[in-house]
Order: structure tokens, then C-alpha cells, then sequence
């Protein structure tokens, strides 16, 4: 059922310790304030090798490899998130665009071997996406990742099932997955691709909480 990122050795070679350090600068710079209001491509696209080495040790991708500088990207947002396994995948399936999958199995294993995926519709608009619209989108994605850890194994079942059987329900859930994404730094990337909040709404809510953009 489902509705809709480490570094070591740094002992070892030079690569590793100049991660450390910019893993160093990422872990003081955490506030939704520090990050960039606009990633560009030609710029990241250079910075792929550090990228991977800072957060790309533990993501797996399926057919989704030109996936792979907007997810490294959005994981840079949620700390939490570095320390788990993410899949994504691209492949023919029914329902949404891009959806955050739900594993029962994932409550029940230690918290090493859980696997987020991210399941993207092949051929959908997704892939076409430019690149901030990416991050936006898996950001919002790796917000229900940290929705399911709040809540636990019970809390998710409940909260799934309300999902599917309430309209009102799941458009909250949806809108505080896109606070959560707001609050890791990614508000000034919904302004142009939010499904849930308008800009307006985005906007009030950054105010609120003295975030740029
Ligand atoms: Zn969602």
C-alpha cells in the first residue's frame, strides 16, 4: 500500500576527508534558511561527485539514474533522512505521477535495513521536470519519510487508512508533508510546484516562521 540519504573513511583517502568537512559546513548550516532558493543545473551538475559522496551512499536508483542530481539535492534538505536507504524507481505503474511508498516491513526492521522508496510513473511529467520543480516534488516525497518515522508503525496504518477513505484527511496530511518539506528549506522550490498549497498559503506560512525566500 502506498500513498504517494553518509560518508566514512575519512582517515583513508583525501575525497573522504573533504567530505567530512562539507558534511561538517552542511551539519552548522541545517536551518530551512540555509539552503539555496534555487539550485542550477549547470552549476550542480559539476558538483555531482562531492554530492554523491555526501549523500548518495545510501540511495539506489531503478531505471531512474537521471534522477539522480534532484534527489542527492532534495536528501540534502532532511539530515534524518541521510541515514536511511532510499530507492528510486521509475516504472510503469497505476495511480499518481510520484508517490512516497509505504512498507509495513519497514516498522519492523532495525532502522539500517528500512528502504524508503520513491516510485515515479514512467513517462509521466516527472521526468520532464526541470530541476528545482524535481526537488520540490521528491522533497514532498521524503516529507511522508519523515511523516511515517513520527508516527510509527500504528500511527502510519491509521493515518493510511483515514487516508484513503477521507478527502479532508488526506489533503491535511498532504499539506503538512508540504510544511514539513517548508520546514527543511524547500519553500522558495514550492512557490512553482506545489500540489497541495497555494503560494499564497506557502507564503504565509514562511512568514510565520521567518523563513527567506
Ligand atoms: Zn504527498
Amino acid at each position: 500500500m502506498s500513498i504517494s540519504c553518509q560518508y566514512h573513511q575519512y582517515l583513508v583517502r583525501p575525497i573522504g576527508l573533504f567530505a567530512l568537512l562539507l558534511a561538517s559546513a552542511v551539519a552548522i548550516a541545517q536551518t530551512a534558511n540555509d539552503f539555496p532558493k534555487t539550485y542550477s543545473d549547470i552549476d550542480y551538475s559539476q558538483k555531482i561527485d562531492s554530492l554523491r559522496n555526501l549523500y548518495g551512499q545510501k540511495i539506489s536508483y531503478q531505471n531512474a539514474e537521471q534522477m539522480e542530481l534532484a534527489t542527492l539535492l532534495a536528501v540534502s534538505h532532511y539530515p534524518l533522512l541521510q541515514n536511511r536507504k532510499i530507492k528510486v524507481i521509475i516504472r510503469k505503474v497505476k495511480g499518481a505521477p510520484v508517490e512516497a511508498s509505504f512498507s509495513p516491513f519497514n516498522f519492523i526492521k532495525p532502522r539500517k535495513s528500512k528502504i524508503y522508496k520513491i516510485i515515479i510513473h514512467e513517462n509521466s511529467f516527472m521526468e520532464r521536470l526541470g530541476l528545482n520543480k524535481q526537488i520540490a516534488a521528491l522533497g514532498h516525497e521524503m516529507a511522508h519519510f519523515i511523516q511515517y518515522e513520527e508516527r510509527g508503525y500504528f500511527g502510519t496504518l491509521f493515518g493510511l487508512l483515514r487516508y484513503v477513505s477521507s478527502d479532508k484527511y488526506r489533503i491535511t496530511f498532504e499539506k503538512k508533508a508540504d510544511k514539513v518539506a517548508i520546514d527543511h528549506g524547500l519553500g522558495p522550490l514550492m512557490f512553482d510546484f506545489s500540489f497541495y498549497t497555494s503560494k499564497e498559503e506557502i507564503k504565509i506560512y514562511m512568514d510565520e516562521k521567518g523563513y527567506g525566500y
